[in-house]
């Protein structure tokens, strides 16, 4: 057997391994433009701002140790130009001497992931605009930092936008992230993003929603960029980070299948229309794992895993990929974001029924010190209870909870399931009805009925004649302190006995901070006869929906 692999990172790489481990017979080549092989991107950020202080370490192994260990053969500085699919061979141009030649297959593997977009603007060529793919990336990025950089102009608000904020703030430089959205971090609902946006503000970056950049223009002392308001931000240094697009330039002069938005075909053993040409990595078009429906998820763990199960079904077994979850997390100074699955705004597109919970509890027992707040939103069928997404926002414990619930959607649990979760508790790790018990609790109680909640959005889009009327069951401080529009405040230890001040021939959405006291209020107000529901997650979540950045 010969397989070449186009692409010697996260997916070529470990297809590369695997292979070798699977088969000590086969002639294995990898090919990668590049001068290094299997680095680890995910770090690259984190070199800019000298958290990882030295540039060896990015280097996860090199051509050389996977020449020895792997017994692989690896030809960096050397680009795959084109596949003759009738000859199973491939055109390729060694880029130190330029020599061209021609490699014979009996399996190929594309794994030559996803291009950082770089739109075509007035002045994008100037020197100090850079694109973050790859450690010569960094190296220039860095370099610049190193000479002195005063202010950073970050397009686009993604994962990687926000990783190299920190970075750059890390060493002093002032920072400005535009955003075409109205929000940043766009797999996420927009209203978990809020207190990370929040956050950016206080670490002293700029952040500009709903802005795009018209072009750059060079100046004596670096750059402007003009967006399209007519605002201009000098800057020494701009990251075009506005998102990425696979590289299918091979696969598809081969007339190899490829999607809409351009993700290389493949079916669940990872096979492309051409039954000896396989791909993984951000060059595929994957299927939502959530929803069925084809999707492009550029992340290194579905790419690493399809690069083992790429290599299984070419050796002989017959393996196959369950779909891409977009599991995913983000961490900006001490704040976390992470998701998984669906989120709301992709049900709604997809037209899929939902209901979901917010809840807002400590990442450990509140008692011990250092508990962190964190808020979890939860997505799941009306009817069965099926998990269909999650997304956690706080600091410590947030990658905990979204892992958990990760495994759960694979695993096809409910939120029925959620209730009867036994996780590892101690005061400093957790709580003895952990974040994921409550999501269940909550989210359980709703489907059974034993939990009437209405969401906020809902109340408030009522028209006023048929709104509920609303009753803020907190104490008179907190009431003070912040409420929702012609709330009346009731605190629910006085409720029992000032149940004369409520009206009965209208529907009560009773709420609190974070929908515990809601909860009891309903109970008393039901049984009480009165209509009463919760409004979910309460006035913290009513606060995240109505924060304007
Ligand atoms: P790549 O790792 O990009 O490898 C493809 C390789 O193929 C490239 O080196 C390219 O040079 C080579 N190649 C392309 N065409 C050819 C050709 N014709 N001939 C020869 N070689 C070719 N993901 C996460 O899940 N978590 C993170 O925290 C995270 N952080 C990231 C931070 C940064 C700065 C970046 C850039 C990415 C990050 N990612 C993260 C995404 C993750 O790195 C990618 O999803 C993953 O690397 C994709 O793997 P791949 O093998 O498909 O492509």
């Amino acid at each position: 057997m010969k397989l070449l692999i186009v692409g010697g990172v996260a997916g070529g790489a470990s297809a590369a391994a695997r292979s070798r481990r699977l088969s000590e017979g086969a002639e294995i080549v990898v090919f990668e433009r590049g001068p290094d092989v299997s680095f680890a991107n995910c770090g690259l950020p984190y070199y800019v701002g000298g958290e990882i202080a030295e540039r060896d370490k990015l280097l996860v192994t090199t051509p050389q140790q996977l020449r020895t260990r792997f017994n692989l053969d690896v030809r960096t500085r050397t680009s795959v130009e084109g596949i003759d699919r009738a000859a199973k061979k491939v055109r390729v141009r060694d880029l130190t001497s330029g020599r061209e030649y021609e490699e014979t297959y009996d399996k190929l593997l594309l794994a030559p992931g996803a291009a950082p977009l770089r739109p075509p603007l007035p002045g994008i060529d100037s020197p100090g605009i850079f694109t973050l793919r790859n450690l010569q990336d960094v190296d220039r990025i860095k370099e610049r930092v190193d000479r002195g950089v005063r202010q950073a102009v970050l397009l686009g608000g993604g994962f990687i936008s926000l990783e190299l904020a920190e970075n750059l703030v890390r060493r002093g430089v002032a920072t400005t992230v535009v955003e075409k959205n109205d929000q940043i971090l766009t797999p996420f609902d927009r209203e978990m993003t809020t207190p990370i946006a929040g956050h950016l503000a206080a670490k002293g970056v700029t952040l500009l929603l709903g802005q795009t950049a018209e072009g750059f223009e060079e100046t004596h002392d670096g750059l402007v960029v003009v967006l399209k308001s007519g605002q201009r931000l000098p800057a020494q240094l701009v990251v075009v980070g506005v998102g990425v697009r696979p590289e299918n330039e091979l696969a598809v002069d081969a007339g190899l299948e490829v999607g809409p938005r351009g993700g290389i075909r493949v079916n669940d053993r990872l096979q492309t229309s051409d039954p000896d040409i396989y791909a993984v990595g951000d060059a595929i078009e994957v299927t939502d794992f959530v929803t069925g429906d084809p999707a492009q998820v550029p992340l290194a763990g579905p790419a690493n895993r399809q690069g083992r199960i790429a290599a299984d079904n070419i050796f002989g077994r017959d393996t196959a990929y369950r779909g891409t979850q977009g599991t995913a997390i983000v961490g900006f100074f001490d704040r976390t974001a992470a998701i998984t699955g669906s989120s709301e705004k992709s049900l709604r597109r997809a037209d899929l029924p939902f209901r979901k919970v917010y809840v807002h509890p400590t990442h450990h027992a509140g008692y011990y010190p250092g508990a962190e707040p964190m808020t979890l939103k939860v997505l799941f069928h009306p009817e069965t209870g099926k998990l269909l997404g999650a997304q956690a926002v706080g600091g410590a414990g947030v990658d905990k909870r979204i892992d958990v619930l990760a495994v759960a959607i694979q695993a096809g649990m409910t939120v029925f399931d959620l209730e009867e979760m036994e996780l590892a508790y101690a005061p400093q790790y957790g709580s003895a009805k952990d974040p994921i018990n409550m999501a269940g609790f909550v989210a359980g109680g709703l489907l059974r009925g034993e939990h009437p909640q209405v969401d906020v959005e809902a109340v408030l889009a009522a028209p006023a004649a048929g709104r509920p009327f609303l009753l803020d069951v907190r104490t008179a401080q907190e009431f003070a302190s912040g409420h929702i529009p012609e709330a009346v405040n009731i605190p629910v230890d006085d409720l029992r006995s000032r149940l004369g001040e409520l009206p009965r021939d209208r529907k009560i959405a009773a709420y609190c901070q974070v929908g515990q006291r809601g909860y009891l209020a309903t109970r008393i107000l039901q049984q009480a006869g009165f209509s009463a529901a919760n409004i979910g997650g309460g006035y913290k979540t009513y606060k995240l929906l109505h924060l304007s950045a």
